[in-house]
Order: C-alpha cells, then structure tokens, then sequence
C-alpha cells in the first residue's frame, strides 16, 4: 500500500492549527497560527517535532495564514510527492451530519447553513475550505464535524425546555461538542479493556479549555454537557458552563449592558478565570492553589465538584460504567483535578490509586483506579489524528 499524505486544518475563531500526517500515523509537520487580526498574529510550526519556527503574519486573517502554512510545508519539501486529500475540522453541522463526509457543493451549503449556530466558527471553516480548494482543485476535502458524534442522543437528551416551535424554525436544541474526542478515548477504552466497542458504557471527560463530558453507549453518544453552543455544561478556563439562566438579565440590569456583553462575560471572563481572578489556565492554578491561593483553590473545587456531579448524572443513562476516561490538557496532566473528582464518585464505586494516578500525566495512559474499583483511566486524545484518519477512509470510498 503507498503511503498518502493528510493535511489537516483547524480553523477556529482566530487561530488555524494544522498537521501534515502520512498513512502510517507519522505528523510530518504541525504549527499553529493565532492572533489572527491583530498585529502580532504568528504562525509557528515544527517539522517532524524540530526546532520551532516562527513567523510574522502582520495582522493577517484566516486567508493568509493558511496561504502562509502552506507556503511553508512547500518550501520545507513537504508536498513532493503531492498530498492525498485535506481533513478539516468543522465545528457546527448541525443535524445534516452524523459522520464526516466529502466536500462538495451540497455540503458547503449545508455547513453554511449552520453558521447561525457557530458564527464564530462555521464561516472561518468556510474560508479555510474555500482557500484550499482554490489552492489545490484536484484534492478531495473532507469535514470531520465537533457535532457529528452526538446526533445520536435521544430527543428527551437534546430538547429544551422551551417552545417546541423554536427547535422547529431555528434548529434550538442540545447539540453537542468535542465529538472527534470523545469518540476516539472511548474507542481506545474499549480496546485496552478488551471490550467491543458496541457492548460498552463508558463516560469521556474531555478537560481542555473548553470541557465536556459524554455517555456513550455500545459506542454512540446517548448524552453529553455542552449543549446548542460550548458554553453549556461544565465549568471551564473562561467559559461559566450552566448557570441559572435568569443571569444574563440580572448582570445586564446591575451592569448596565446588552445582553451580548453579557454573553462575552460568560464566554470570555468567566469560568476558572473568573473565579480565580488569576488565569485561566489550570497549571498556574494547580501551582497558585498549593501555595495557599484561596481563589485558586475555590476555582479548582468548583471544576471538580461540578465535574463530579456531571459524571454522576451521565451515568443515569448508562445503566453501568466500564470506563471513565479523562483526556485533554488537563484530563492527561492534571493528577489532582482527577484526584480531587473521582474523591466525589464514591456512588460510582470508585476510588483512586493515587500513586497510578500521580504518575499518569505527561503522556502516560493507563487506569488511575484500584483493582476493585469502578475504572478511570487516562487516555491521550488525538483529534488530528481522527481527522486524518477519517480523510483517509473516505479517500478510500473515492477510488
Ligand atoms: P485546548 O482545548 O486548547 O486544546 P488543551 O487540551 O491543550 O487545550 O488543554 C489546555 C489546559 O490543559 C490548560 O488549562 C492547561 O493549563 C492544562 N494543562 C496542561 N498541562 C497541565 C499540567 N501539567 N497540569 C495542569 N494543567 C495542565
């Protein structure tokens, strides 16, 4: 079999990350240009885990970042020998997709039609998919949706409790993220306790700056936290996750603001940040709270305690747990997050060996758990590589 190269693209808001894998699981090449927009937006990038590069963007947007990325993977020689097919990320499909497809006509009017869903995410996907297309007409482009995953939740899982008239006419419903994540830890989970994935109840806390946690059955999603947008659900770095939902009144009265002010507060100014005052970021935390910072240490109690309760409630429709699986910055580093977690899942059976959970982090896998406790375990994510992955089997489909 010859081997075939992936580009993968990740474009968020302001940002677009990027991979080049070949078929036997190699990244040949991964960067990461941010700051889009403003005058200090850099792309860097490592080929094969080298040193890093960097590189001035001058307040370029999506467009130019990716012509910038691609200009580098060809001056380093990366595309001789040309590439197979280019994967991307796609936030939002709303309820046109439940598995990742290839790009055409119809699909880009689909994606675009849930850009009402994800305005932030969906049109940048749209110039990221458009830009690659012009750039190279011959390749198959595939969309690997956040979403896709949780199509299979229930309707009791995924409707509000609102007018049923406004999940008719603007698609207002739970949907889902992280999906990419949670399908691949769950999978894994499966194989390293020997199970099929199709006979499996295993729950999937994915801990990055975004944070949510699924219940997947005999390998479909039955439940998850986050909901129409990422805010919903768990506590995380900026994001408030739940809330009563009375409070965007309330702040907006007391702040005298709109009520999208108020929603950049619960988006951007809240969460760990918020309480903490300090960061965002759960390593200052954890090391701000072990030398006595008390907001750190509040912050840190309210992400365990809400995540606990979390895990709790999504094993009500599992019936039975043969896994939690932690993945994510902080799911794979932050030993006492776990720790501080599963001390709260006792109704789960569960209880941690805390020497295996402290020496699971950096890169180690493997369950955290006591030999007669319910498991947990840690598990590296890969989105990329899914997304990689993906490209390839639909590749497969085309020839
Ligand atoms: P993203 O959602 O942007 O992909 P990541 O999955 O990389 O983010 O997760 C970022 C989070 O992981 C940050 O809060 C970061 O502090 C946390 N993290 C990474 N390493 C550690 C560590 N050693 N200890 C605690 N938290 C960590």
């Amino acid at each position: 079999m010859s081997i075939k190269k992936i580009l993968v693209i990740n474009c968020g808001s302001s940002s677009v990350k990027f991979s080049l894998f070949d078929s036997q699981k190699n990244q040949l090449a991964a960067g990461l240009a941010e700051k889009l927009g403003d005058a200090d937006a850099v792309l860097s990038w490592r080929i094969q885990g080298g040193d890093k590069n960097t590189l001035s963007l001058h307040s370029a947007q999506h467009r130019g970042a990716i012509t910038a990325i691609t200009k580098a993977l060809g001056d380093a020689g990366l595309f001789d020998g040309g590439i197979a097919a280019i994967g991307h990320r796609v936030v939002h499909g709303g309820e046109f997709f439940s598995a990742s497809v290839v790009i055409d006509a119809a699909v880009m009017k689909n994606i675009a039609s849930c850009s009402h869903l994800a305005p932030l995410h969906n049109p940048a996907n749209i110039v990221g998919i458009e830009l690659l297309a012009e750039q190279f007409p011959q390749l198959p482009q595939v969309a690997v949706f956040d979403t896709a995953f949780h199509q299979s939740l229930p309707d009791y899982a995924y409707t509000y409790g609102l007018p049923y008239q406004y999940y008719k006419e603007f698609g207002l419903r739970r949907y889902g993220f992280h999906g990419t994540s949670h399908r691949y830890v769950s999978q894994q989970a499966a194989q390293r306790l020997h199970k099929a994935y199709t006979d499996s109840s295993i729950i999937s806390a994915h801990l990055g700056n975004g944070c949510s946690a699924t219940a997947i059955l005999n390998g479909k999603s039955i439940d998850t936290t986050m909901g129409l947008t990422p805010l919903e659900g768990l506590l995380m770095g900026t994001r408030s996750g739940d809330i009563d939902p009375s409070i965007h009144q309330f702040l907006a009265d007391q702040l005298h603001c709109d009520l999208s002010d108020i929603t950049a507060i619960l988006n951007n100014n809240s969460g760990l940040f918020g309480i903490s005052g300090l960061s965002n970021d759960m390593r200052t935390l954890c090391e701000a709270a072990a030398t006595g910072n008390t907001r750190a240490q509040l912050a840190i109690a309210v992400f365990c305690y809400r995540l606990a309760k979390a895990i709790a409630a999504l094993a009500v429709p599992l019936g039975k747990i043969d896994a939690l699986v932690f993945t994510g910055g902080i799911g794979e580093n932050a030993a006492t997050v776990r720790e501080q977690t599963i001390k709260q899942l006792s109704i789960l059976n569960m209880t941690l060996d805390t020497q295996k959970n402290a020496r699971t982090v950096g890169g180690e896998q493997g369950i955290i758990t006591t030999d007669n406790s319910t498991v947990a375990m840690v598990i590296a994510t890969q989105e990329e590589w899914v997304i990689a992955q993906d490209t390839l089997a639909l590749l497969d489909t085309l020839s």
